[in-house]
Formats: C-alpha cells, sequence, structure tokens
C-alpha cells in the first residue's frame, strides 16, 4: 500500500507543497516544530534512510540544501536544523526545521499555525527556491 508521503506526492492527499524535482519532493509538515518546518522526501518509497542507495542519499541531502536555503531567506532564524526521525511514516523524509537556539528543536512541542499561517509560510519559501 502506498505510504501517506506517496499519496501527498501524487496529489491524492493535499499539502503545502514547497518544490519538487524528478526524484525528490518538498512540503511543509503539517503538525510544525517551528514555523516553516519542511520535509524532503525520495519519490521511490523507503523506509529507512540508511537503506537508500549512494545516489538517492546524496541527492537527498543536496535537494535538502536547495530547500534550506530557501527556508533560511524565508523565516527569521540562525539556522536551519536537518533532522531525521522517521518513526511514524515509514517513507524516508528528512526535517529541515528553521531554530536559533537549541530548545527551539523539540519534536515533544508543536505549533498551531493556521490554515492562512501554512499557506502564507509555503508561499514565501517557495518564493525563495
Ligand atoms: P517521523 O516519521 O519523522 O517521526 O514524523 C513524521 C512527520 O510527518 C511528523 O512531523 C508529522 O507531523 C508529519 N506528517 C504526518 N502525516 C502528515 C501528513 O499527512 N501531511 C504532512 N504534511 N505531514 C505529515
Amino acid at each position: 500500500m502506498a505510504t501517506i508521503f506517496t499519496k501527498i506526492i501524487k496529489g491524492e492527499i493535499p499539502c503545502y507543497k514547497i518544490a519538487e524535482d524528478e526524484n525528490y519532493f518538498a512540503f511543509l509538515d503539517i503538525n510544525p516544530v517551528q514555523k516553516g518546518h519542511t520535509l524532503v522526501v525520495p519519490k521511490i518509497e523507503d523506509d529507512y534512510i540508511f537503506h537508500l542507495d549512494d545516489q538517492t542519499l546524496a541527492g537527498l541531502m543536496l535537494f535538502s540544501k536547495k530547500v534550506a536555503k530557501a527556508i533560511e531567506k524565508a523565516v527569521p532564524c540562525k539556522r536551519i536544523s536537518m533532522a531525521v526521525v522517521g518513526l511514524e511514516v515509514p517513507h524516508t523524509h528528512v526535517h529541515l526545521i528553521p531554530i536559533s537556539q537549541e530548545s527551539d528543536l523539540n519534536f515533544a512541542k508543536k505549533q498551531q499555525l493556521t490554515p492562512e499561517e501554512m499557506a502564507k509560510i509555503a508561499e514565501s519559501i517557495r518564493a525563495n527556491f
């Protein structure tokens, strides 16, 4: 069965899309740790990042770098942190989260943003991509 992220990539489930290319797709996390929290996924389904072949893994990092540069321009922060968790959705993904201090990276504390706020952030990141 297709993962929820494959359904998002195919447009079967809505998302706040940031960018895509032939092999990767980026969209806002629906329960952001911080404003601008973005997920980057390879289009191929693989549950575990360290099972990816070298080329796919390297491509994921390079695509994430481009997305991170766009988030940096759109969201005030000191830097973009990168995390891989993967305990909830069995489709490899990288979390890109704007932070200014270590405590900003707390997966147990999610932000409550309105759909309008999410759409505005996505638009601003897209404009800088
Ligand atoms: P992880 O698998 O890395 O532990 O966490 C999965 C992440 O995906 C969570 O931060 C969660 O908020 C996000 N997520 C789960 N389902 C959806 C969804 O349907 N849409 C979006 N945009 N994000 C999701």
